[in-house]
Protein backbone atom coordinates (compact mmCIF):
# COMPACT_ATOMS: atom_id res chain seq x y z
CA UNK A 1 0.00 0.00 0.00
CA UNK A 2 2.74 2.34 1.04
CA UNK A 3 4.88 1.05 -1.74
CA UNK A 4 2.29 2.07 -4.20
CA UNK A 5 1.69 5.53 -2.61
CA UNK A 6 5.17 6.28 -3.16
CA UNK A 7 5.57 5.01 -6.30
CA UNK A 8 2.70 7.05 -7.75
CA UNK A 9 3.94 10.50 -5.68
CA UNK A 10 7.13 9.44 -7.94
CA UNK A 11 5.39 10.70 -11.11
CA UNK A 12 3.80 13.76 -9.72
CA UNK A 13 5.58 16.83 -11.25
CA UNK A 14 3.73 19.28 -9.29
CA UNK A 15 4.43 17.85 -6.11
CA UNK A 16 8.29 16.99 -7.01
CA UNK A 17 8.67 21.08 -7.70
CA UNK A 18 6.96 21.22 -3.78
CA UNK A 19 9.00 18.75 -2.52
CA UNK A 20 12.29 19.26 -3.58
CA UNK A 21 12.60 22.71 -2.46
CA UNK A 22 12.18 21.99 0.99
CA UNK A 23 15.09 21.28 3.36
CA UNK A 24 13.61 18.58 5.24
CA UNK A 25 13.21 16.08 2.03
CA UNK A 26 16.45 17.64 0.46
CA UNK A 27 18.19 16.17 3.99
CA UNK A 28 16.66 13.10 3.24
CA UNK A 29 17.35 12.58 -0.29
CA UNK A 30 21.43 12.91 0.50
CA UNK A 31 21.52 9.69 2.40
CA UNK A 32 21.26 8.31 -1.20
CA UNK A 33 22.36 11.12 -3.35
CA UNK A 34 25.92 11.68 -3.54
CA UNK A 35 25.12 15.83 -3.84
CA UNK A 36 24.21 17.82 -6.71
CA UNK A 37 27.04 18.52 -8.46
CA UNK A 38 29.70 16.12 -10.42
CA UNK A 39 32.14 17.39 -8.35
CA UNK A 40 30.37 15.97 -5.39
CA UNK A 41 30.13 12.43 -6.80
CA UNK A 42 33.67 12.56 -8.02
CA UNK A 43 34.29 13.74 -4.37
CA UNK A 44 32.64 10.12 -2.90
CA UNK A 45 33.56 7.97 -5.90
CA UNK A 46 37.61 8.99 -4.95
CA UNK A 47 36.67 7.86 -1.09
CA UNK A 48 34.61 4.81 -2.51
CA UNK A 49 37.87 3.47 -4.66
CA UNK A 50 39.91 3.92 -1.84
CA UNK A 51 37.81 1.67 0.19
CA UNK A 52 37.95 -0.95 -2.11
CA UNK A 53 34.44 -0.53 -3.77
CA UNK A 54 34.20 0.33 -7.89
CA UNK A 55 31.38 2.58 -9.14
CA UNK A 56 28.47 3.44 -11.65
CA UNK A 57 28.10 7.17 -11.80
CA UNK A 58 24.36 8.36 -12.33
CA UNK A 59 23.37 12.04 -13.34
CA UNK A 60 19.86 12.33 -11.87
CA UNK A 61 17.48 12.80 -14.30
CA UNK A 62 14.18 10.73 -15.96
CA UNK A 63 11.35 10.94 -18.57
CA UNK A 64 12.45 14.15 -20.36
CA UNK A 65 9.96 16.15 -22.11
CA UNK A 66 12.32 18.15 -23.82
CA UNK A 67 14.85 17.67 -26.97
CA UNK A 68 17.25 20.09 -25.39
CA UNK A 69 16.94 19.03 -21.85
CA UNK A 70 18.12 15.69 -23.57
CA UNK A 71 20.99 16.98 -25.37
CA UNK A 72 22.14 18.56 -22.43
CA UNK A 73 22.04 15.27 -20.58
CA UNK A 74 24.00 14.08 -23.36
CA UNK A 75 26.91 16.75 -22.45
CA UNK A 76 26.21 16.04 -18.88
CA UNK A 77 27.32 12.11 -19.25
CA UNK A 78 30.07 13.34 -21.52
CA UNK A 79 31.71 15.51 -18.80
CA UNK A 80 31.48 12.84 -16.07
CA UNK A 81 33.22 9.99 -18.27
CA UNK A 82 36.01 12.24 -18.85
CA UNK A 83 36.57 12.68 -15.39
CA UNK A 84 36.45 9.97 -15.06
CA UNK A 85 39.23 8.96 -17.31
CA UNK A 86 40.92 11.99 -16.52
CA UNK A 87 41.39 11.50 -12.34
CA UNK A 88 41.58 7.28 -12.89
CA UNK A 89 38.60 6.42 -10.94
CA UNK A 90 37.61 2.88 -11.19
CA UNK A 91 33.85 3.63 -12.20
CA UNK A 92 31.47 3.32 -14.85
CA UNK A 93 28.28 5.22 -15.87
CA UNK A 94 24.60 4.44 -15.67
CA UNK A 95 22.14 6.05 -17.83
CA UNK A 96 18.69 5.77 -18.29
CA UNK A 97 16.69 5.83 -22.06
CA UNK A 98 13.96 8.42 -21.13
CA UNK A 99 16.71 11.12 -19.74
CA UNK A 100 17.84 10.60 -23.56
CA UNK A 101 14.87 11.46 -24.93
CA UNK A 102 13.07 8.13 -25.74
CA UNK A 103 9.54 10.00 -24.51
CA UNK A 104 10.19 12.45 -27.45
CA UNK A 105 11.22 9.63 -29.91
CA UNK A 106 13.24 6.74 -30.83
CA UNK A 107 15.30 8.01 -33.16
CA UNK A 108 16.10 11.09 -30.95
CA UNK A 109 17.18 8.77 -27.94
CA UNK A 110 19.25 6.22 -30.82
CA UNK A 111 21.62 9.40 -31.48
CA UNK A 112 22.18 10.70 -28.40
CA UNK A 113 23.06 7.23 -26.65
CA UNK A 114 25.47 6.42 -29.53
CA UNK A 115 27.06 9.94 -28.78
CA UNK A 116 27.94 8.69 -25.42
CA UNK A 117 28.75 5.53 -26.04
CA UNK A 118 31.04 6.98 -28.43
CA UNK A 119 33.07 9.12 -25.94
CA UNK A 120 33.08 5.72 -23.68
CA UNK A 121 34.21 3.60 -26.59
CA UNK A 122 37.20 5.82 -26.83
CA UNK A 123 38.36 6.09 -22.99
CA UNK A 124 37.69 2.10 -22.99
CA UNK A 125 34.73 3.20 -20.38
CA UNK A 126 31.61 0.69 -19.87
CA UNK A 127 27.99 2.48 -20.02
CA UNK A 128 24.59 0.55 -18.24
CA UNK A 129 21.65 1.29 -19.76
CA UNK A 130 19.24 0.89 -16.41
CA UNK A 131 15.86 -0.55 -16.85
CA UNK A 132 12.86 1.58 -16.00
CA UNK A 133 8.81 0.62 -15.94
CA UNK A 134 7.68 -1.91 -18.35
CA UNK A 135 6.56 0.36 -20.82
CA UNK A 136 10.41 0.66 -22.23
CA UNK A 137 11.85 -2.59 -21.49
CA UNK A 138 11.30 -3.89 -25.13
CA UNK A 139 12.44 -0.83 -26.38
CA UNK A 140 15.55 -0.79 -24.44
CA UNK A 141 16.50 -4.53 -25.34
CA UNK A 142 16.37 -3.63 -28.75
CA UNK A 143 17.85 -0.62 -28.25
CA UNK A 144 20.71 -2.21 -26.61
CA UNK A 145 20.86 -5.22 -28.76
CA UNK A 146 21.42 -3.06 -32.05
CA UNK A 147 24.10 -0.71 -30.70
CA UNK A 148 25.39 -3.76 -28.99
CA UNK A 149 26.95 -4.89 -32.14
CA UNK A 150 28.78 -1.35 -32.84
CA UNK A 151 29.42 -0.29 -28.65
CA UNK A 152 30.82 -3.71 -27.28
CA UNK A 153 30.36 -1.30 -24.22
CA UNK A 154 26.89 -0.94 -23.45
CA UNK A 155 24.89 -3.26 -21.07
CA UNK A 156 21.66 -3.53 -19.55
CA UNK A 157 19.74 -4.58 -16.62
CA UNK A 158 16.42 -7.01 -16.16
CA UNK A 159 14.42 -6.86 -13.49
CA UNK A 160 13.08 -10.15 -12.17
CA UNK A 161 9.56 -8.96 -10.96
CA UNK A 162 9.08 -9.25 -14.62
CA UNK A 163 7.58 -12.30 -15.86
CA UNK A 164 9.57 -12.25 -19.34
CA UNK A 165 12.78 -12.12 -17.55
CA UNK A 166 13.99 -15.27 -18.29
CA UNK A 167 13.66 -14.97 -22.03
CA UNK A 168 15.51 -11.68 -22.08
CA UNK A 169 17.95 -13.54 -19.69
CA UNK A 170 18.78 -16.05 -22.37
CA UNK A 171 18.57 -13.51 -25.40
CA UNK A 172 21.02 -10.85 -23.82
CA UNK A 173 23.23 -14.19 -22.56
CA UNK A 174 23.46 -15.45 -26.74
CA UNK A 175 24.41 -12.08 -27.40
CA UNK A 176 27.12 -11.20 -24.80
CA UNK A 177 25.74 -7.92 -23.69
CA UNK A 178 26.26 -7.82 -19.70
CA UNK A 179 23.32 -7.67 -17.76
CA UNK A 180 22.53 -6.38 -14.05
CA UNK A 181 19.84 -8.05 -12.05
CA UNK A 182 17.84 -6.12 -9.92
CA UNK A 183 14.07 -7.43 -8.48
CA UNK A 184 12.44 -3.95 -9.80
CA UNK A 185 11.70 -0.60 -8.73
CA UNK A 186 8.85 0.56 -10.78
CA UNK A 187 4.65 -0.32 -9.92
CA UNK A 188 3.62 -2.83 -11.99
CA UNK A 189 0.89 -4.96 -13.05
CA UNK A 190 0.12 -7.96 -12.39
CA UNK A 191 -0.76 -8.55 -16.11
CA UNK A 192 3.42 -8.22 -16.63
CA UNK A 193 5.10 -8.50 -13.03
CA UNK A 194 4.69 -10.85 -10.49
CA UNK A 195 2.44 -9.27 -7.51
CA UNK A 196 4.56 -11.59 -4.54
CA UNK A 197 7.48 -11.17 -3.31
CA UNK A 198 8.28 -14.68 -3.09
CA UNK A 199 7.97 -15.19 -6.70
CA UNK A 200 10.53 -12.28 -7.48
CA UNK A 201 13.05 -13.68 -5.37
CA UNK A 202 12.55 -16.98 -7.14
CA UNK A 203 12.79 -15.82 -10.17
CA UNK A 204 16.04 -13.39 -9.05
CA UNK A 205 17.59 -16.66 -8.21
CA UNK A 206 16.71 -18.58 -11.43
CA UNK A 207 18.26 -15.64 -13.28
CA UNK A 208 21.28 -15.25 -11.27
CA UNK A 209 21.95 -18.83 -11.80
CA UNK A 210 21.50 -18.68 -15.76
CA UNK A 211 23.50 -15.25 -15.77
CA UNK A 212 26.22 -16.58 -14.09
CA UNK A 213 26.42 -19.85 -15.60
CA UNK A 214 26.43 -18.39 -19.20
CA UNK A 215 26.33 -14.47 -18.85
CA UNK A 216 28.76 -12.19 -19.74
CA UNK A 217 30.72 -10.56 -16.17
CA UNK A 218 26.69 -10.22 -14.56
CA UNK A 219 26.09 -7.87 -11.84
CA UNK A 220 24.19 -9.10 -8.93
CA UNK A 221 22.21 -6.22 -7.74
CA UNK A 222 20.56 -6.76 -4.35
CA UNK A 223 20.70 -5.73 -0.84
CA UNK A 224 19.07 -9.01 -0.04
CA UNK A 225 21.34 -11.12 2.08
CA UNK A 226 19.86 -14.60 1.39
CA UNK A 227 20.22 -13.83 -2.61
CA UNK A 228 23.58 -12.81 -1.97
CA UNK A 229 24.45 -15.64 -0.30
CA UNK A 230 22.76 -17.87 -2.40
CA UNK A 231 24.66 -16.15 -5.44
CA UNK A 232 27.75 -16.51 -3.42
CA UNK A 233 26.79 -20.45 -3.06
CA UNK A 234 26.69 -20.91 -6.26
CA UNK A 235 29.37 -19.33 -7.89
CA UNK A 236 31.38 -21.54 -5.55
CA UNK A 237 29.69 -24.89 -6.33
CA UNK A 238 29.84 -24.23 -10.01
CA UNK A 239 33.78 -22.73 -9.49
CA UNK A 240 32.59 -19.67 -11.02
CA UNK A 241 36.21 -16.98 -10.20
CA UNK A 242 34.96 -13.88 -7.91
CA UNK A 243 36.74 -11.76 -10.86
CA UNK A 244 33.66 -13.01 -13.16
CA UNK A 245 30.89 -11.15 -11.64
CA UNK A 246 30.29 -8.41 -9.53
CA UNK A 247 27.61 -7.65 -6.53
CA UNK A 248 26.43 -4.19 -6.80
CA UNK A 249 24.80 -1.98 -4.39
CA UNK A 250 23.19 2.10 -3.88
CA UNK A 251 24.76 4.48 -2.33
CA UNK A 252 23.51 5.22 1.23
CA UNK A 253 22.11 1.49 1.80
CA UNK A 254 23.30 -1.34 3.65
CA UNK A 255 26.92 -0.21 3.89
CA UNK A 256 27.54 -3.16 6.29
CA UNK A 257 26.35 -6.04 3.48
CA UNK A 258 28.89 -3.43 1.16
CA UNK A 259 31.94 -3.61 3.30
CA UNK A 260 31.95 -7.48 4.61
CA UNK A 261 31.37 -8.53 0.75
CA UNK A 262 34.76 -6.12 -0.01
CA UNK A 263 36.43 -8.07 3.01
CA UNK A 264 35.38 -11.46 2.02
CA UNK A 265 37.17 -10.10 -1.34
CA UNK A 266 34.32 -10.33 -3.91
CA UNK A 267 33.87 -7.24 -6.53
CA UNK A 268 31.51 -4.57 -5.13
CA UNK A 269 30.19 -2.10 -7.23
CA UNK A 270 28.45 1.13 -5.65
CA UNK A 271 25.89 2.90 -7.68
CA UNK A 272 26.29 7.00 -7.21
CA UNK A 273 23.57 9.11 -8.16
CA UNK A 274 24.08 13.07 -8.25
CA UNK A 275 22.27 15.93 -9.24
CA UNK A 276 18.80 17.80 -8.59
CA UNK A 277 16.42 15.37 -10.49
CA UNK A 278 16.45 13.63 -7.18
CA UNK A 279 12.92 13.35 -6.49
CA UNK A 280 11.64 10.16 -8.24
CA UNK A 281 14.87 8.07 -7.08
CA UNK A 282 13.86 9.08 -3.45
CA UNK A 283 10.25 8.29 -4.01
CA UNK A 284 11.74 4.74 -5.03
CA UNK A 285 14.44 4.21 -2.20
CA UNK A 286 11.32 5.10 0.04
CA UNK A 287 8.84 2.84 -1.76
CA UNK A 288 11.33 0.23 -0.93
CA UNK A 289 11.31 0.81 2.74
CA UNK A 290 8.97 3.46 4.03
CA UNK A 291 10.63 2.96 7.27
CA UNK A 292 13.42 5.11 5.73
CA UNK A 293 10.87 8.20 6.67
CA UNK A 294 10.13 7.32 9.90
CA UNK A 295 13.98 6.70 10.81
CA UNK A 296 15.00 10.03 9.30
CA UNK A 297 11.92 11.86 11.19
CA UNK A 298 12.78 10.08 14.39
CA UNK A 299 16.89 10.77 14.20
CA UNK A 300 16.09 14.51 12.98
CA UNK A 301 13.94 15.03 16.18
CA UNK A 302 16.57 13.14 18.37
CA UNK A 303 19.36 15.63 17.09
CA UNK A 304 17.00 18.95 17.51
CA UNK A 305 16.19 18.06 20.87
CA UNK A 306 20.35 17.44 21.16
CA UNK A 307 20.60 20.77 19.90
C1 LIG B 1 23.10 -1.16 -8.19
C2 LIG B 1 21.61 -1.17 -8.38
C3 LIG B 1 21.07 -0.69 -9.56
C4 LIG B 1 19.70 -0.73 -9.75
N1 LIG B 1 19.17 -0.39 -10.97
C5 LIG B 1 17.86 -0.57 -11.20
C6 LIG B 1 17.30 -0.39 -12.50
O1 LIG B 1 17.99 -0.06 -13.47
N2 LIG B 1 15.96 -0.58 -12.65
C7 LIG B 1 15.14 -0.96 -11.60
O2 LIG B 1 13.95 -1.15 -11.80
N3 LIG B 1 15.66 -1.10 -10.36
C8 LIG B 1 16.97 -0.92 -10.14
N4 LIG B 1 17.47 -1.13 -8.87
C9 LIG B 1 16.55 -1.22 -7.71
C10 LIG B 1 16.04 -2.64 -7.49
O3 LIG B 1 15.14 -2.99 -8.48
C11 LIG B 1 15.35 -2.77 -6.12
O4 LIG B 1 14.23 -1.93 -6.10
C12 LIG B 1 16.22 -2.41 -4.93
O5 LIG B 1 17.50 -2.91 -5.09
C13 LIG B 1 15.64 -3.00 -3.63
O6 LIG B 1 15.57 -4.37 -3.73
P1 LIG B 1 16.59 -5.40 -3.05
O7 LIG B 1 17.06 -6.31 -4.13
O8 LIG B 1 17.63 -4.69 -2.33
O9 LIG B 1 15.67 -6.32 -2.14
P2 LIG B 1 14.59 -5.97 -1.02
O10 LIG B 1 13.92 -7.26 -0.71
O11 LIG B 1 13.74 -4.83 -1.45
O12 LIG B 1 15.47 -5.49 0.19
C14 LIG B 1 16.35 -6.35 0.89
C15 LIG B 1 16.93 -5.59 2.07
O13 LIG B 1 17.73 -4.51 1.59
C16 LIG B 1 17.55 -3.34 2.36
N5 LIG B 1 16.95 -2.29 1.50
C17 LIG B 1 16.43 -2.43 0.27
N6 LIG B 1 16.02 -1.24 -0.23
C18 LIG B 1 16.29 -0.33 0.74
C19 LIG B 1 16.12 1.08 0.84
N7 LIG B 1 15.57 1.79 -0.17
N8 LIG B 1 16.52 1.70 1.96
C20 LIG B 1 17.09 1.01 2.98
N9 LIG B 1 17.28 -0.33 2.94
C21 LIG B 1 16.89 -0.99 1.84
C22 LIG B 1 16.64 -3.74 3.51
O14 LIG B 1 17.47 -4.18 4.57
C23 LIG B 1 15.86 -4.91 2.95
O15 LIG B 1 15.39 -5.78 3.93
C24 LIG B 1 18.85 -1.15 -8.68
C25 LIG B 1 19.41 -1.62 -7.50
C26 LIG B 1 20.76 -1.66 -7.33
C27 LIG B 1 21.31 -2.22 -6.06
Amino acid sequence: MLRASFLYLSHRRILQRLVTRQRFTAALAYRFVAGDRLDDAVRVMKELNRRGWSGSLDHLGENVEQERTARAAVEDYVAALDRIAGEGLNANVSVKLTQLGLDISGDLCRELLSRVLQRAQQLNAFLRVDMEGSAYTERTIELVLDLHARYANVGTVLQSYLYRTMDDVRRLNAAGVRVRLVKGAYDEPASVAYPKKADVDRQFEAAMRELLTHGTYPAIATHDERLIEAARAFAGEQHIGNDRYEFQMLYGIRRDLQEGLVRAGYRVRIYVPYGTEWYPYLMRRLAERPANLLFFVRSLVRERRAA
